[in-house]
């Protein structure tokens, strides 16, 4: 129903909202200590909607402290996971029935479309608490195969305080990946949103509270990566670190972890996945459109963007124009539009950095065979077309990269071996895509893809039911799943001497 509404009235709804802009500490909206605020620009015109909290290293102090006491007051941490398997349902209701609101403030912050936040971005951030929910409560500990004389019990506990530090392009799913198995295995949480999307986690910090989560358990910092992000990465008292986010700054916040107290830190980062498509894909119409959704979805702006499209040579000229013309119909529009494909890219410093990267494709010689530039100025916002560069070398830096907008790189090969070396020579390894008839080789590439997850006949399949995460620079760790509660548990071996 709520996707049938028109922009008219979605912009009386965006005129009508009441934004929480302060850090949410100890079960109440606070300033940050010094005062501070920075601006919040709506990247679909440009214009600021309101000055948001600039949390430091003294709110992260006030944070991790009372973190730390409702930790030890055992109110969330030593409560029934029946309890917290219900009240982390009464969560996700509540999010569920602001999910017009929340998808508003996703759309508003960071320019997706709004129809994509609510269907897409609110409705999967209730699914991960509700099925995570429901499985705190199904999930055993072990008994060890132990001689007669000994008991050997093998336990999860919370980890304790989890600093989780999450970016801008999916606001709301990438915290509640993190926040809804910490919560769930009884940690206390202090989240770190973007500083360029920071509305979505200080919206639904009072809907924790409402939901019956103690004060202290939920706490929500805004604020800069080096303002607020880095102090929570090196503090002494913060048990657990998880970081969805660049690749540089995962590998600098494990030096953090390193640093300090060796705290378990895992890190989600980026991708420069590739899409593999063979001459005997089943459908190659089907195959084109894919490749095309793959890499606009999000405005380009997704981990998992299937950015490197390899194609077979014997079919390239024809798959390309197959390609180009599917990415004809995903032009941006305003994000409120019903049905617009791709809406504004999230700031403007990201708008010229995707620019940049087209300048660069164009300089090294890929032939723009769509869009490369930016569009829609007149509305003071940041968009930028749907790009297609095919001839481009392996080579290239557009090739390399992960650019993190809608530009796509096209790359020809000639047989299965040269399509493996291809797709796996990249300091990434988060997905991968293969396209083909044949059961054999579709299984024999998808073994040999170094990638977390791999897709056979389509691109970004994926539920809670199945880990996420990357191989080699595109993380460590797992979200969803039960994986995922390996990130916020210690495991204990407990030994019971039975001798008389
Ligand atoms: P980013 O690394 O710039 O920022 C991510 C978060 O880290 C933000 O909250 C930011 O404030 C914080 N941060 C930045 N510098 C910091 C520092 N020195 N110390 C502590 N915190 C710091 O990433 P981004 O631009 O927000 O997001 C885009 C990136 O996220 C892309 O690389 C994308 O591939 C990746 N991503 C990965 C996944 C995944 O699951 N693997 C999912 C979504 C996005």
């Amino acid at each position: 129903m709520s996707q049938k509404l028109t922009r008219a009235e979605w912009e009386a709804k965006a005129r009508a909202l009441d934004l929480h802009t302060q850090a949410f500490i100890d079960g109440a909206y606070v300033d940050a200590a010094s005062g501070k605020t920075f601006d919040c620009i709506s990247p679909i015109d440009g214009l600021s909607r309101g000055r948001v909290a600039e949390c430091e290293a003294e709110d992260v102090e006030r944070a991790v402290r009372a973190a730390r006491r409702a930790f030890e007051s055992g109110a969330w941490s030593e409560s029934s996971p029946a309890h917290r398997k219900r009240t982390l349902q009464k969560f996700a209701l509540l999010i569920e029935k602001h999910a017009e609101e929340l998808a508003l403030l996703e759309s508003i912050d960071m320019g997706k479309p709004v129809g994509d936040a609510l269907a897409i971005d609110v409705s999967a951030s209730v699914r991960c608490l509700n099925w995570t929910a429901e499985a705190i409560d199904k999930v055993y500990g072990e008994i060890a195969p132990t001689p007669q004389h000994e008991l050997g019990l093998i336990t999860r506990e919370p980890l304790g305080v989890v600093g989780a530090i999450v970016p801008w392009n999916f606001p709301l799913l990438m915290a509640a990946w993190k926040f809804a198995p910490a919560l769930a295995t009884g940690n206390s949480v202090i989240l770190k949103p973007s500083e360029k999307s920071p509305l979505s986690a200080i919206r639904i910090a009072e809907l924790a509270m409402e939901a019956g989560i103690p004060a202290g358990v939920f706490n929500v910092l805004p604020g800069f990566g080096k303002g607020a992000g880095e102090p929570l990465a090196l503090h002494m008292d913060v048990d657990g670190l998880v970081f969805t986010g660049s690749t540089g700054v995962g590998k600098h916040l494990l030096q953090c972890a390193g640093r300090s107290n060796m705290k378990r830190a895992y890190m989600e980062c980026g991708g420069k996945s590739p899409n593999v498509v063979f001459a005997d894909a089943p459908d190659l119409q089907a195959a084109a459109e894919a490749a095309a959704i793959g890499i606009f979805f999000n405005q380009g702006e997704v981990c998992t963007a299937a950015s490197r499209l390899l194609v077979e040579r014997s079919i390239k000229d024809e798959f390309v124009a197959m390609v180009v013309e599917a990415g004809k119909y995903l032009h941006p529009k305003h994000p409120f539009e019903p049905g617009a494909p791709m809406g504004a890219i999230v700031d403007e410093g990201q708008m010229n950095r995707v620019l940049d990267y087209i300048e660069k494709g164009k300089a090294e010689g890929a032939r723009l065979a769509l869009g490369g530039e930016r569009v829609m100025t007149e509305t003071g916002g940041y968009y930028v077309a749907p790009t297609v560069f095919d001839e481009v070398a392996h080579e290239m830096t557009i090739s390399k990269e992960e650019i993190f907008g809608p530009v796509l790189s096209v790359i020809a090969f000639d047989d299965e071996k040269d399509a493996v070396r291809i797709a796996n020579d990249t300091d990434y390894g988060l997905a991968a895509g293969v396209w083909t008839s044949n059961l054999s080789k579709a299984h024999r590439v998808a073994k040999k893809l170094r990638a977390g997850s791999v897709w056979v006949n389509y691109w970004d399949g994926g539920d809670m039911t199945a880990p996420f995460g990357g191989f080699k620079q595109s993380g460590n760790g797992r979200d969803k799943s039960l994986h995922a509660f390996e990130k916020y548990t210690e495991l204990k071996a407990t030994w019971i001497n039975l001798r008389s």
